[in-house]
């Protein structure tokens, strides 16, 4: 395709998922020109653009579906992640900006590594979200990653759970199936998505569980990742250290995933 039809179309495609994205409010503002200069490199650089930006899309939609799903009852128990449900554009940033670079490079320089990161990138962020969105609705308690014998309220950083770890699988084989359906990748991306969600997921756990910082809500007696609770209330720093917000943790997961999957890449293919 032309470079400059395919700018056209990114403007029209982007902008469209962009504006109904705005309007369903699964962005803000701010996560709506974010997502649109993610979005828009995605889809114009690349050889395979269309088919790496369906994958984005699948996990933005996905995600925003989620997010929604039960909203109601995640902000009454004290664990929506975003205000209103709507991400800004930090969320849009953490997640997008792996994704985004490695598709610039692919365009640069054609080579299949940098589909198997990208999809490492983006099976970890929307398993990491997805399992955010469904695990706090997990019956049961979760227990810590670093001490798995400790039992902790839903919603905690660094808890997992048998529904949270099922949602993570899930969110893998769908992104490595999309990729290798779409012609992107031999069917071994399916397994190299699967992993990359897995390992990057359980670094965000690890590092939710360690580094991250955790603030407590006197107002709901409940622990948050947020400076300011859902209710309004302003938190306390109980642990961690202040710098690592739930963003900085994000992007470590996504880069996680798409180290893993370049690895994954370079030992066996
Ligand atoms: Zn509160």
């Amino acid at each position: 395709m032309d470079f400059l039809v395919r700018i056209f179309l990114g403007f029209i495609v982007v902008g469209a998922f962009g504006a109904i994205s705005y309007l369903k409010k699964l962005v803000n503002f701010s996560g709506l020109i974010m997502g649109f200069i993610v979005g828009f490199t995605v889809f114009v650089f690349p050889q395979q653009g269309l088919e790496l930006f369906l994958l984005l899309l699948t996990f933005h939609l996905t995600a925003g579906l989620f997010t929604k799903y039960k909203y109601n009852v995640k902000n009454r128990l004290g664990v929506a992640e975003e205000k209103k449900g709507a991400r800004a554009w930090t969320n849009v940033f953490a997640n997008g900006l792996i994704p985004a670079a490695l598709a610039f490079m692919e365009g640069m320089r054609s080579d299949p590594v940098f589909v198997y990161g990208f999809v490492g990138a983006v099976s970890s962020a929307m398993a990491d979200t997805l399992s955010n969105e469904i695990g706090v609705l997990y019956k049961y308690k979760p227990r810590m990653i670093t001490n798995l014998k400790e039992k902790v309220n839903p919603g905690t950083s660094g808890a997992i759970s048998p529904l949270g770890e099922a949602v993570i699988a899930l969110s893998g084989l769908l992104i490595g199936f999309m990729a290798y359906l779409a012609g992107l990748a031999p069917w071994f991306i399916i397994p190299v998505s699967l992993v990359s969600a897995f390992i990057g997921n359980t670094v965000d756990s690890f590092l939710g569980a360690t580094v991250q910082a955790i603030y407590y809500c006197e107002n709901c007696r409940k622990e948050t990742e947020k400076k300011v609770h859902s209710c309004g209330s302003i938190t306390k720093l109980v642990r961690g250290n202040e710098k690592i917000n739930n963003h900085v943790v994000n992007f470590f997961m996504s880069l996680t995933g798409c180290l893993t999957g370049i690895l994954l890449y370079y030992f066996f293919i």
